[in-house]
């Protein structure tokens, strides 16, 4: 394979770093420089620095011209919820009216909208609905996306959307991680008694499990811990079963209250907690303690008109590991801009242009167990890059809305623009 040269990007945002996320003082920088460029061998970057000393160790290799645009790692997308069947475009009017969402639910909105249609699709359909959608968001730069199933909550209807993400995953330029979310919600048939209820749960782990695991169809298992889904109990049990059956694990966690979410997920070793925008102190600190990235979904906030976000000053300032993420999916969280996320991280949850950008890169690498692969230009690492119709890496979150991306890379082949295979 030719090696590639990314030459005369008025800024090379690198992330270059170790390995792993960061977290504190170490989000200050994120490697930002004039003049640089980035040589490609094969899949992998194979060195970053002063664009003449490139050209000339390089000088056989087709040059990509990036015609002072902004390179910079294509943006790791650490949660989404992009296989669904129908949108659900007519809840927000109910929600913006005041009507409560167990009465959206009661009118067929809701989490088991979703569910219904999710459960009536083929694999077929899925791949088909999920594949444009997931090519939408790769247009505004991202090149790795996390993927959950948790709208079948049964076990034929969850293995057909994680299959259905199999086949994706074979079928488009973009890195996808797979997640299993059978613990999303208690289904509708398992609501009517406390026993219920475990017997779900015993569906999980008993059932559902063994089928995704035997498969080989997820890296990861999550479950939704919050007050009237999944209790901390139940999310312990769910989640030490599924780390005995080879998965990493992950929590939607004290999205709406204090719940001790974090601090569970900090015990168990999770690679991330998802959501906490309503943290406890002692949240916090147990995360910033640990392993566990907190992953902020600041869209999700946006979109329901919370009014709220979470607390990233304080989490970045005690030491955790934060990521951005867009949690795209059809019922609070719509979007497939990343970038908006960028905007979101600086003018709503107060970070730095240097923290947004590690926050979407290095740290949601980090928040898929990737961080040695993806997430940095630098040598050694996935070809993965992402170019921006911009002069300065601080028009990213600053052109509010806007897509930018001009073109992407995924292990050194064109990701956007793409067109999308027949099938
Ligand atoms: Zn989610």
């Amino acid at each position: 394979m030719t090696d590639l040269l990314f030459v005369d990007a008025s800024q090379v945002v690198t992330c270059a770093g170790p390995p792993r996320a960061r977290r504190g003082a170490e989000m200050r920088d994120a490697g930002v420089h004039a003049g640089w460029a980035v040589a490609v061998r094969d899949e992998r970057i194979v060195d970053v620095g002063p664009q003449a000393a490139l050209e000339r160790e390089f000088a056989g290799a087709e040059r990509i011209d990036c015609r002072g645009g902004v390179l910079t790692p294509g943006l790791v997308d650490s949660h989404t919820h992009a296989i669904f069947g129908r949108a659900r475009y007519e809840e927000q009017e109910m929600r913006a009216a005041g009507v409560p969402y167990m009465e959206i639910a009661r009118r067929g909105g809701g989490i088991h909208a979703s569910v219904r249609d999710t459960r009536s699709r083929t694999e077929d359909e899925l791949v088909a609905l999920a594949a444009p959608r997931l090519m939408r968001l790769a247009s505004y730069g991202t090149t790795t996306v996390e993927v959950k199933s948790g709208y079948g909550l049964t076990t034929e209807s969850e293995l057909t959307q994680l299959r259905a993400i199999a086949r994706l995953s074979a079928m488009l330029p973009l890195r996808l991680v797979p997640t299993w979310l059978g613990a999303h919600e208690i289904p509708l048939e398992y609501r009517e008694s406390g026993e219920a209820r475990a017997s779900y749960v015993k569906l999980l782990i008993d059932h559902m499990l063994p089928a995704v695991t035997r498969e080989q169809l997820a890296k990861f298992a999550d479950v939704f811990c919050e007050p009237g889904v999944f209790t901390t109990d139940e999310t312990r049990r769910i989640l030490t079963a599924a780390r005995q059956a080879g998965l990493a694990l992950k929590l939607h966690a004290d999205e709406l209250e204090p719940a001790g979410g974090a601090e569970l997920a900090a015990q168990l070793g999770a690679t991330s907690a998802d959501h906490l925008a309503a943290i406890s102190p002692r949240g916090i600190e147990a995360l910033a303690g640990s392993q566990t990235v907190a992953t902020l979904l600041p869209g999700t906030m946006l979109f329901l008109g919370k009014g709220t976000q979470a607390p990233a000053r304080a989490l970045i300032d005690s030491g955790a590991a934060v990521a951005l993420a867009t949690d795209f999916n059809p019922g609070t969280s719509p979007t497939v801009n990343f970038p908006l996320m960028l905007t979101l991280g600086v003018s709503q949850l107060r970070m730095s242009v240097a923290e947004v950008m590690l926050a979407a890169t290095v740290n949601g690498a980090a928040a898929l167990d990737l961080a040695e692969r993806v997430g940095q230009l630098a040598a050694g690492f996935s070809a993965d890059l992402a170019l921006f119709d911009a002069e300065d890496v601080r028009e990213l979150p600053y052109w509010y809305g806007d897509r930018r991306c001009r073109g992407s890379w995924v292990r050194g082949k064109p990701c956007h623009p793409y067109e999308l295979p027949l099938t």
